[in-house]
């Protein structure tokens, strides 16, 4: 079922944290824990973490979710990615996407495949923190600002605790922990100049 639709008929909670994907798939791309091949799919079917269905309607009764929803979602989207669309969460539209998608899809938009032959498999999504692009402003210097916009003496922020220097944006994969090291690096630097100057760390 697409957002909107879900919302409306609020049926989100117990639909949505799925992730639906055709043999050919599995086969062929990561995701999640399941690897494709040459690792064998059976452990995932085994330990749970994959659910397997001959068909869409046979994958949502074994995940416990409507069959309507999910073959009208199935339609919906295989349609859409024929055309090389995402209207729901607009994969493959940024050059990050795209670059991360298969250059030998047949198909318009290298991110996006229609689900098209059985079987078909679910995993099941679980929200978790990434990282955050909201952390507390700082200098150049990874110094952490008071309201006044002030240094507070000694005190450094980098990573997750730092306001992100790529503004609330996620260009690319190694942004998160660049940065974290980067800041680090700058951080330990000063400290130690301001030190060694005979200066407060500040
Ligand atoms: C699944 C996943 C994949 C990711 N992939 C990438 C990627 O490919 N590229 C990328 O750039 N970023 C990636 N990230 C994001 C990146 O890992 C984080 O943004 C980064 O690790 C944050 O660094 P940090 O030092 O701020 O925090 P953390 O790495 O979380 O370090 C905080 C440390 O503090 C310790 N700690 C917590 N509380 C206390 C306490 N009270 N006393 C002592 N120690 C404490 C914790 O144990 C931890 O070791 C990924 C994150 C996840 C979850």
């Amino acid at each position: 079922m697409r957002p909107a639709e879900e919302r409306r008929r609020g049926s989100h909670v117990r639909d949505r944290p799925r992730n639906t994907l055709s043999h050919r798939f599995q086969r062929r791309y990561p995701l999640g824990m399941s690897k494709p091949r040459p690792i064998p799919v059976w452990p995932y079917q085994r330990s749970g973490y994959l659910k397997r269905g001959r068909t869409v309607a046979d994958l949502a009764r074994k995940c416990g979710i409507d069959a309507g929803n999910l073959q009208s979602t199935v339609a919906a989207f295989n349609e859409h990615a024929r055309r090389g669309e995402d209207p729901d969460f607009h994969r493959g539209e940024t050059p990050f996407n795209r670059g991360s998608g298969d250059p030998d899809n047949p198909f318009p938009n290298p991110s996006l495949a229609p689900l098209a032959r059985g079987p078909f498999y679910a995993v099941k999504v679980v929200p978790g923190s990434f990282g955050t692009f909201a952390g507390v402003v700082t200098r150049a210097s990874a110094r952490v600002l008071n309201d006044a916009d002030v240094p507070i003496p000694g005190l450094y922020a980098v990573g997750s605790d730092q306001a992100s220097v790529m503004g609330g944006h996620y260009p690319a994969g190694g942004i998160n922990i660049g940065p974290a090291m980067t800041f680090g690096y700058i951080a330990a630097e000063h400290a130690t100049q301001s030190r060694h100057a005979g200066q407060p760390v500040v």
